[in-house]
């Protein structure tokens, strides 16, 4: 089989990168090993769009354009999603995870991407610096695609693992298993609030009546009657981040996320105002994973990149997320950029070393720990996924390498597109 532009994930980053390939008039295939797209954002429930926002003289402007913007006002113009709600410095976007589910399909079906669902990428055929086909599992057995560009959005760099290009992978952030609850009265919890769930955690926690994973953590509400995504887990092994790389650890961290879900939903409705009549609705199609392999790339954005607000002249979107470090104990760790400020991710971000016709998107960018922990927000990896579906259908037009476009022509490009950089 053979296309112009191969994508691997269909996370935000994936979705929005072959959105974008099509768009701009490439053939694109997108390979899923889910039987849905929309990755941590529908098949883990984490129930917000982050990275959408920076904060401006009044209220909150948007950080990004392009794509995830049409994504966020798409969903709350059909009542799927709210916002900007103020989180700590910055806002989040609480959208329905069917809405999300049902919009990525419409958008894959109208922009005419070949969708490979419940297909697995397992390999890649390398000829010096060019990948030059995937091998992808699916009912019936082993195919081979080719292609003249590559994505990988597949969030672990399960590509660029195969296609052996350089990686980091160390340390990784805690795992952690959001899952729904019905029956709430919603009204009632909104009203006692995320200080009361807050303050309840800690007296739990310090009497030791349940041993809960997190000292944080939030309910949030999906705007359908009575349901809220609950956000409190935290998954550990020994007391260190479980690594969901590793396919042992990513077992064990299903069952754990679903005893934690478990242990989560008796203490709300034994403790949280509005929760007494609630019961646990069903847990996701897979755990919350936040970080495993990441690139290490032409260049690696790092936690210095972030709190500096820093600019490059090869930048192709912008973040304002804070370094959201969910990496040691109960607590979670917040990192701000200077207010009202965003840094930039460099389009080298994106390139592997030694290989030209490949780009990465989504959380597995180039980054050290600390940076990835900023850019792996869902919004800037849709940012990012634009950025690389843009590139890779220039390079295919072009007959070049994605690695040796004109990056001034992907840039304006970008910003026709309503993208901000
Ligand atoms: C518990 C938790 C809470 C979070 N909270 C928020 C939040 O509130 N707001 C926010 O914006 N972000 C949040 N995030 C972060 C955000 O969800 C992720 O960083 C984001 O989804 C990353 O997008 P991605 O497309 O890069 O990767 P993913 O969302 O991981 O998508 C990768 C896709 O690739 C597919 N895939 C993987 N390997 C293969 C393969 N070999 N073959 C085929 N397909 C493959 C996967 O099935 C998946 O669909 C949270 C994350 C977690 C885990």
């Amino acid at each position: 089989m053979e296309t112009d532009v191969l994508v691997v994930g269909g996370g935000p980053a994936g979705v929005a990168c072959a959105l974008a390939a099509a768009e701009e008039g490439s053939a694109v295939t997108l390979v899923e090993r889910h039987g849905f797209l929309g990755g941590n954002l529908t098949a883990a429930l984490v129930g917000t769009l982050g990275g959408l926002f920076v904060k401006g003289q009044e209220g909150f402007d948007y950080a990004v354009g392009g794509i995830p913007r049409r994504c966020a006002e798409t969903l709350q113009g059909r009542g799927q999603a709210y916002g900007p709600v103020p989180w700590e410095e910055t806002a989040v976007f609480p959208y329905v995870p069917w809405g999300l589910k049902s919009l990525f399909d419409e958008w894959m079906e109208k922009a005419g991407v070949r969708l490979m669902l419940h297909s697995c990428m397992t390999g890649a055929g390398r000829e010096g610096g060019r990948v030059e086909e995937v091998t992808v599992w699916r009912k019936g057995g082993e195919v081979r695609l080719r292609a003249k560009a590559f994505v990988d959005a597949s969030g672990d760099a399960d590509l660029a693992l195969a296609a052996g290009v350089p990686l980091e992978g160390s340390p990784v952030q805690f795992p952690a298993m959001n899952f729904y609850m019905a029956n709430v009265n919603v009204a009632e919890a909104l009203t006692a609030g995320l200080s009361t769930l807050k303050s309840l955690i800690h007296e739990a926690i310090e009497k030791g009546d349940y041993d809960l994973p997190r000292d944080g953590g939030a309910v949030i509400p999906t705007m359908r009657p009575g349901e809220v995504i609950v956000a409190m887990g935290r998954i550990s092994l020994d007391g260190r981040p479980v690594d969901c790389a590793n396919p042992e650890e990513l077992a064990y961290a299903e069952l754990e996320g679903r005893r934690q879900a478990r242990l989560l939903a008796d203490f709300l409705k034994a403790k949280m105002p509005g929760f007494a009549e609630a019961y646990l609705l069903d847990a996701p199609a897979q755990v919350g994973v936040r970080a495993t392999r990441r690139l290490a790339g032409r260049y690696i954005l790092t936690r210095e990149d972030v709190l500096g607000a820093a600019s490059f002249p090869d930048a192709v979107c912008r973040s304002a997320w804070p370094v959201e470090l969910h990496a040691e104990g109960k607590g979670t760790v917040l990192e701000f950029p200077p207010p009202g400020e965003y840094y930039q991710i460099p389009y080298r971000c994106l390139l592997p070393q030694e290989v030209g016709n490949m780009l990465v998107a989504g959380r597995c960018l180039s980054a050290n720990f600390e940076g990835q922990a900023s850019a792996r927000v869902s919004a800037t990896c849709m940012a990012m996924g634009e950025a690389a579906g843009t590139a890779a259908a220039m390079a295919v037009k072009a007959g070049k390498e994605a690695a040796d476009i004109d990056v001034k022509a992907l840039q304006e490009r970008l910003r026709e597109r309503g993208a901000l950089i």
